[in-house]
């Protein structure tokens, strides 16, 4: 009885906390596969390396979604080794991701989002809106409350080779 009231207590202390998360993945360019960022098709570049579609882009907000609320990380959720995520959707494992996050916090309400895609090619400035209005409908987030943002860099290390690319995310949620 008295452990109940404690869990209560508890709960009420943190409902209406702000959390923040954030979120880095990268993956390797690779020809053979089709490029999806935020969920969108991107022709005519070069995919990304990667057991399920390789959207570093989701990978992130997921990995920053999971990280505001403390939650197991992408890895764990959805294990390179499980042939059932092979080639998913990453929409799918947002989508996952999202309901987990909400059967442990069923009052989550998402703040806003803020994502960088670091990378020479393509130029993200053009793909932005498309970008925005696919996270828009996954996270059931206004578009206002959503920043993509392109970087390239510099031609430097790996990135500037076109080796592969990166991106970062940024989450604010209450819970
Ligand atoms: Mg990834």
């Amino acid at each position: 009885m008295t452990v109940k009231y404690a869990d209560v207590q508890q709960k009420m202390k943190t409902r209406g906390e702000c959390r923040v998360g954030l979120g880095f993945d990268s993956h390797r360019f690779s020809h053979d596969r089709r490029l999806i960022l935020c969920g969108v098709e991107i022709p005519d570049t070069p995919g990304l390396a990667g057991h399920s579609d390789a959207d570093l882009a989701l990978h992130a907000v997921i990995d920053a979604l999971l990280g505001a609320l403390a939650l197991p990380d992408i890895g764990e959720l959805f294990p390179p080794t499980d042939p059932k995520w092979k080639d998913a959707s990453s929409r799918l494992l947002l989508q996952s991701a999202l309901q987990f996050a909400r059967e442990r916090f069923p009052h989550l309400e998402l703040q806003n989002v803020d994502l960088t895609l670091i990378t020479e090619a393509p130029r993200i400035a053009p793909l932005k809106e498309a970008m925005i209005r696919s996270l828009s409908e996954m996270l059931d987030l206004p578009a206002d409350r959503i920043s993509v943002k392109g970087k390239t860099n510099e031609g430097m290390g790996w990135i500037g080779t076109k080796e592969g690319m990166a991106a970062l995310c940024v989450l604010s949620a209450r819970i």
